[in-house]
């Protein structure tokens, strides 16, 4: 299916379903992809500096975040579906990730945020291995880098704000062979501990 363009942001028409579908596949053929939610207001920040335009599409799925998105493509007769959003997104590949026995590892937020988040997907979800975590203002990109690649997390959850998390993944991504999915999830560890 062809991604559709709002003021040459890419969003990618695709299902919860059809991405895990798609993503198992991509997993399966060793290949690395990023997740990035887009909604109106990233697409107009994209208007305005070039490197969220360049960020946001060169990413493998542009989920339909903001149901400014599923209006605006109705209106063009486009193909969105349903709102695909970056916390909901997370979810369904924390479920994958724990089906198919793949661990996963999440960076940022506050200390408290991410480890109240962990404890809680945890308990939640059975058979999720979450490998480790880190909170958002590490200093030491090494050791991190160092202890993700360690870890043997096939997914990562990156969770700094954005544009700054889609940065580190295309810095880091080529650092983490092991990692095969990355989603930058913004606010998302806070929604989970609480
Ligand atoms: N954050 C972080 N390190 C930083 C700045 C922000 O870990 O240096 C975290 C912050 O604690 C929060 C998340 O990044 O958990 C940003 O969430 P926000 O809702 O602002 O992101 P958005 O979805 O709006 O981009």
């Amino acid at each position: 299916m062809d991604k559709e363009q709002y003021l040459g942001v890419s969003v990618s028409p695709y299902t919860y379903e059809e991405i895990i579908a798609d993503l198992k596949k991509r997993i399966a053929a060793g290949e690395q992809s990023t997740v990035i939610a887009v909604n109106p207001e990233k697409v107009i920040t994209a208007g305005r500096d070039p490197l969220v335009k360049e960020l946001i599409n060169e990413s493998t799925y542009q989920i339909a975040d903001g149901i400014g998105m599923i209006i605006a493509s109705k209106l063009k007769k486009g193909q969105l579906k349903e709102r695909v959003t970056g916390v909901d997104m997370m979810g369904r590949l924390l479920q994958f990730a724990a089906d198919e026995g793949h661990s996963v590892f999440f960076y940022g937020a506050k200390e408290e945020v991410v480890r109240t988040a962990k404890e809680k997907l945890e308990a939640k979800i059975p058979n999720l291995r979450v490998a480790g975590y880190a909170n958002g203002y590490v200093q030491d990109q090494e050791a991190l880098v160092q202890a993700i690649r360690e870890s043997g997390a096939t997914l990562l959850f990156v969770a700094l704000g954005s544009p700054r998390q889609e940065l580190w993944i295309k810095e880091n991504r080529p650092k983490l062979p092991n990692v095969k999915v990355f989603q930058g999830v913004g606010g998302s560890f806070d929604v989970y501990s609480g």
